[in-house]
């Protein structure tokens, strides 16, 4: 197959930009990564003290229905103290009232330490969001910095898909069945340098970069000099020549 090397490499840099640039306009930049994990780290931090000042509120609630309830029933027992006629009916309603009468107790008690876990919630989300106030402003700054970079970046991946299908139809079909089985295989490492190594007394010694496998010397001069396509005898990667070598 000779003569599509070079269109071969090419596609090869191209997809590779392009798996980048598609990287760097889907996932949190490099620059942005220690801010992003500590700001959302702190964000973590005031929604669950948020959920916990929201659960102290709702016990409160709770426990102020049924202290209502119970002074509701409070309230009725008394009435009917006036109304009983035996001394073991009276008896009887007596110790209702003092069970009732523990329950307000107890539900007094349960709404006013809710109120106080909310109390101290709130005050520490006024802490936590003071603290927070000035990363929060840096993150959207650098933010704001990422999105007006997108659009530049989603150019280039417009150009570069479009760079890939030119050089697509540069080669044979069969060529680019070849490079497209590697390129999926090797997770977008089907090609491989040729790298020399030298010997003693000017001579010289070639090999697969990828895999370390030699390189007959016929070999790089197809490569070099016919721009043919040969896989290394070893890891099937496509060899290339780096003039700068
Ligand atoms: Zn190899």
């Amino acid at each position: 197959m000779p003569g599509h090397l070079q269109s071969i490499v090419s596609l090869h840099t191209t997809l590779t930009e392009l798996t980048e640039a598609d990287q760097r306009l889907h996932s949190i930049p490099d620059w942005m990564s220690d801010l992003h994990a500590e700001h959302s780290e702190r964000k973590a931090a005031i929604d669950a003290v948020e959920a916990e000042g929201a659960a102290a509120d709702q016990e409160r609630r709770e426990a102020e229905a049924t202290l209502a309830d119970a002074q509701e029933t409070q309230k009725r027992y008394q009435e009917q103290l006036g109304k009983v006629s035996t001394q073991r009916e009276y008896g009887a309603l007596l110790t209702e009232i003092d069970t009732t009468k523990a329950q307000i107790a107890e539900s007094e008690q349960k709404a006013l330490e809710a109120a106080e876990r909310k109390e101290q919630s709130d005050a520490k989300l006024v802490e936590l969001r003071d603290d927070f106030r000035d990363l929060d402003e840096r993150y959207n700054a650098e933010l704001a910095k990422w999105e007006s970079e997108k659009p530049s970046v989603a150019a280039a991946i417009e150009d570069l898909t479009r760079r890939s299908q030119e050089l697509r139809e540069e080669v044979p079909r069969n060529v680019l069945m070849l490079f497209d089985r590697l390129h999926e295989r090797l997770g977008g490492a089907a090609l491989a340098r040729v790298r020399k190594t030298e010997l003693s007394r000017g001579n010289a010694m070639w090999h697969c970069e990828a895999c370390s496998y030699n390189v007959r010397p016929q070999v790089l001069v197809e490569i070099r000099n016919h721009g043919s396509l040969n896989q290394c005898d070893s890891c099937k990667r496509i060899l290339y020549w780096d003039d700068e070598e």
